[in-house]
C-alpha cells in the first residue's frame, strides 16, 4: 500500500542573520519570526508525512505553545514523525519540496540541504527533491516579507 500527504508552511522575516531551510543554516539579511527554528522546508515536509501516515499536523505533535519546542531545531520533528510513522510500519518512498522565496536564493545549498533532509528521512539523496521559484514580486513572498514551502511525500508500507 502507498499513500501521499502534502505539507504548506510559512514564515515572516524578522531580526536575525540567518534562516534554516531543510535543516541547513544560510547566511541572510533577516531571520524568521518563529517559535522553534522556523524551518519552513521541513515544517513543510513534516505536515506532508503526518498527513500521508493519517496522523494530523505539526501543530498537534508539537504545539507552539510548549516551551519544549522554544527555538528547536526542526530536525527533530521530522525525526519524530518518522519514528511514528516507522512505528505504524510505515517508510518514505520520496519527498518532493518547492522553497517560495525572492531570497535567499538556495543555489548553492541544494545539495546540502537535500542530504540533509534525505539523511533525516532515511532514504536515498535522488529521492530527495528541492525546487525553488519566486512569485515573480507578487504578495507577500513577493514583498520579501517572508517565505513559503509546499511538500510532497510518498510513503509505504514495510510491515
Ligand atoms: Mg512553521
Amino acid at each position: 500500500m502507498i499513500r501521499v500527504g502534502s505539507g504548506f508552511d510559512i514564515h515572516a522575516f524578522g531580526p536575525g542573520d540567518h534562516v534554516m531551510l531543510g535543516g541547513v543554516r544560510i547566511a541572510h539579511a533577516a531571520g524568521v519570526r518563529a517559535h522553534s527554528d522556523g524551518d519552513v522546508l521541513l515544517h513543510a515536509l513534516c505536515d506532508a508525512l503526518l498527513g500521508a501516515a493519517g496522523l494530523g499536523d505539526i501543530g498537534q505533535h508539537f504545539p507552539d505553545s510548549d516551551p519544549r519546542w522554544r527555538g528547536a531545531p526542526s530536525s527533530g520533528f521530522i525525526e519524530a514523525a518518522v519514528s511514528m510513522l516507522r512505528e505504524r510500519g510505515w517508510q518514505v518512498v520520496n519527498a518532493d519540496l518547492t522553497l517560495l522565496a525572492e531570497a535567499p536564493r538556495i543555489g548553492a545549498h541544494r545539495e546540502a540541504i537535500r542530504t540533509c533532509v534525505a539523511a533525516l528521512l532515511q532514504v536515498a539523496p535522488d529521492a530527495v527533491n528541492l525546487k525553488a521559484t519566486t512569485t515573480e514580486r507578487l504578495g507577500f513572498v513577493g514583498r520579501d516579507e517572508g517565505l513559503a514551502a509546499q511538500a510532497s511525500v510518498l510513503i509505504e508500507r514495510v510491515s
